[in-house]
């Protein structure tokens, strides 16, 4: 069973062939069992999923269940659980015990989910490896000597190795849809304020955005119906109503314009572009219509998201001095002595390495030549978008450059590692929905597709993606781990 999709358990829970309890356990004894190998969790929380999982059945045999009572699940370490460890996989939080839950924590708590544990990810949400983990690596259920990606490298693999039929994940420049690609599931970024933040650790708040993976979109729309919406502790998430994302899946692709940016297919591996176009090419079957738009500006992401995002880290990360919450240094002979030896110890590499480059980017004297340039590069990229989507509903192109690659081959080169989230960046620049979904398999290593949306039109994106998952079965495809 635990190769069903969500919708398939919910089914299996409703008719009795299943108690959420025996399913828990289920999936809790193939965490045991196969988790060693993969390092995807960094806290499994077996007797509070187990209690959880009780409640829920009281709920399915006095007919109170919702669509996703007693269907397992796992959270990002980023997302605060009350009374549950919550690390961010960094040594400064390793001993950080959240007071409460956050939004997206309790909504699922009340859409009577169970967890099953914390995944493992880059420290703070920085890298597109999980080679950056207090906890040590993520490995590639699909070959152990590769990596997951990153930084939701944990809550990918732990899906794609169906140790949890989804798991949430948060993306600030790829880290939903790059880790979903190379692990072969789907995954969504939402539009940026469309999922609540609160409770979420930060790492670059005008780009941080909560969102899901699971095996299918018609499991993302689901669990999307429970997720979103706004939350007036988080004043950058949006009052929109929100929509029934699972009404639109079986609406027909007729008439629907996707666009082909020429700038993400210039030098792209030939066998990458030979999957996305055919990928494209089913769409088309479907009464799609395809046309080339062009994005000039989308080039200039890189550095622009290496200038905005190591700069809001290095301020939301001031926090972390010792003091209120984290790591404290032994000792201490002034207030000095501290900040500067809680944050020496605490911090990985990557960490410092950003906080560095954030802090310099907003200093007196560099700030307009960087943090400021970035900004209005931005909006310049932004308008590619806005013009784009006033010729067409949608993007379609590739998640990254290449499959997954080896556990060590970028570690010491941070531009190349850099390079992987390419294709994502600009997504979050803009603050547009971003959905990956599995593809085809590079020498046996699954590749993603990504279709890009207009604000708020994630409904239209699972769409086009549960359409296409229904002529195609990458998403079926699970490692032999
Ligand atoms: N890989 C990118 C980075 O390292 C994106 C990370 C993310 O989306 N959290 O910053």
């Amino acid at each position: 069973m635990f190769t069903y999709s969500i919708k398939e358990l919910a089914h299996a829970l409703a008719a009795g062939k299943i108690s959420s309890q025996e399913l828990t356990q289920l999936y809790l004894d193939r965490i045991a069992a196969l988790d060693p190998k993969l390092n995807s969790f960094i806290t499994v929380t077996a007797e509070h999923a187990l209690a959880q999982a009780k409640a829920a059945d009281k709920k399915l045999s006095t007919g109170e269940a919702g669509p996703l009572t007693g269907i397992p699940m796992a959270h990002k370490d980023i997302f605060c659980t009350n009374g549950i460890k919550t690390s961010c996989a960094s040594k400064m939080l390793d001993n950080f015990i959240a007071p409460y839950d956050a939004t997206v924590v309790s909504k699922l708590n009340d859409a009577g989910m169970v967890m099953l544990g914390k995944t493992n990810m880059d420290e703070f949400a920085m890298g597109s490896s999980n080679e950056n983990s207090f906890y040590g690596n993520v490995k590639n259920p699909w070959n152990i000597d590769y990596v997951p990606g990153g930084s939701s490298g944990g809550s990918a693999a732990a899906v794609a190795a169906r140790l949890a039929p989804m798991a949430t994940a948060t993306d600030t420049g790829g880290s939903i849809r790059q880790p979903a690609a190379l692990c072969g599931i789907s995954g969504l970024k939402p539009t940026y304020g469309r999922v609540s933040r609160w409770g979420m650790i930060a790492f670059a708040s005008s780009l941080d955005q909560g969102g899901i993976m699971a095996q299918t979109a018609e499991d993302i729309a689901l669990v999307m119906n429970a997720m979103a919406g706004h939350d007036e502790k988080d004043s950058t998430s949006i009052d929109l109503p929100v929509p029934d994302y699972t009404t639109k899946l079986q609406d027909s692709l007729k008439g629907l314009k996707i666009g082909l940016p020429k700038e993400y297919f210039e030098g792209l591996d030939p066998k990458m572009a030979e999957l996305i176009h055919t990928a494209a090419k089913a769409l088309e079957a479907q009464g799609a219509t395809l046309q080339e738009i062009s994005l000039p500006n989308v080039k200039h992401s890189l550095p622009v998201y290496y200038v905005i995002a190591p700069a809001e880290c290095s301020a939301n990360l001031a926090r972390y001095d010792g003091v209120r919450y984290g790591h404290r240094c032994d000792n201490p002979k002034d207030l000095l002595d501290l900040y500067q030896r809680s944050r020496a110890e605490g911090f990985g590499a990557e960490v410092k390495r950003r906080i560095l480059v954030g802090t310099y980017v907003l200093s007196a004297g560099y700030y307009d030549a960087y943090y400021l340039q970035a900004q209005k590069v931005r909006r310049l990229i932004a308008n590619d978008f806005h013009a784009a989507f006033e010729k067409v509903d949608m993007i379609l192109g590739p998640v990254t450059p290449n499959a997954a690659f080896k556990s060590g081959e970028k570690a010491q080169d941070p531009v190349s590692m850099y390079l992987s989230d390419i294709y994502t960046l600009a997504t979050n620049l803009v603050g547009s929905p971003g959905l990956s979904i599995p593809a085809g398999f590079i020498d046996g290593l699954p590749v993603g597709l990504q279709l890009i949306g207009k604000h708020f039109d994630e409904a239209r994106l699972l769409n086009v993606a549960h359409q296409y998952q229904q002529i195609t079965d990458w998403h079926k495809q699970m490692p032999s781990i």
